[in-house]
């Protein structure tokens, strides 16, 4: 039975040794929904007279909910237009994160790939495509070591003979949009991968030069 009285200070109550008595039927009207609830579901709020917040556990709860979200939200775009504004700063914040928790973050990683193959293997496709140039690097190093070859190529190389090909195939000078990496002596022949020794080809330049030197594809 909950009794209709006003609330007094708890703390008399506790003085007269009739504390659960006061929460078990002492009763405060919530001032946000409005509804009677015993005294054991406001918080309490020491500068307040009767000890107790003025809104119910639940409306308190919601009140708290809804401003964090709102925060939230806030704190999300600012940091957002942010990044968008410093690319270069959350690139090096990005990568100071990774070093320090490159551990945890790898075995998440590991863990989160284990749980969602499908997508794991969409996503190395997609780097892949993304990153072909890398790729292309990647397997160049794999067979130079074959061969044992010299590879001192790097991505950023790369896309400065790119770039000194106007992105054409060296042979035919056509645009496309995959280039291979082509070694001018093959890499059978000792041809290392390296800035000297690498030109972009098309894929049918490249096949048709296969493993013969520069000199017998532009006698042909
Ligand atoms: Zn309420
Ligand atoms: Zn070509």
């Amino acid at each position: 039975m909950l009794l209709e009285v006003p609330v007094t200070n708890p703390l008399l109550f506790r003085r007269r040794g009739r504390l659960a008595w006061y929460n078990d039927y002492m009763t405060k009207c919530c001032g946000i929904c409005g509804v009677t609830k015993p005294v054991s579901d406001f918080h309490s709020r020491p500068g307040a007279s009767d000890g107790l917040r003025n809104q119910c556990k639940r409306c308190r709860a919601t009140q708290r909910h809804e401003s964090y979200l709102t925060n939230r939200t806030q704190a999300l775009v600012s940091a957002q237009s942010w990044s968008r504004a410093n690319p270069e700063k959350r690139k090096a914040s990005h990568r100071k994160y990774y070093e320090a928790n490159k551990a945890a973050i790898n075995a998440a990683a590991k863990i989160w790939a284990k749980n969602n193959p499908e997508k794991y293997k969409l996503g190395i496709a997609n780097w892949r495509k993304r990153n072909r140039c890398r790729v292309n690097i990647s397997l160049e190093r794999y067979r130079d070591k074959k061969y044992q070859n010299v590879t001192t190529l790097t991505y950023s190389d790369w896309l400065q003979i790119l770039d000194y090909f106007n992105g054409r195939c060296a042979y035919c000078l056509g645009r496309f949009s995959v280039l291979e990496l082509e070694h001018l002596i093959p890499v059978s022949k000792g041809g290392g991968t390296t800035i000297e020794n690498i030109v972009p080809a098309c894929r049918s330049c490249n096949a048709r030069k296969h493993n013969r030197p520069i000199w017998s594809l532009l006698a042909a």
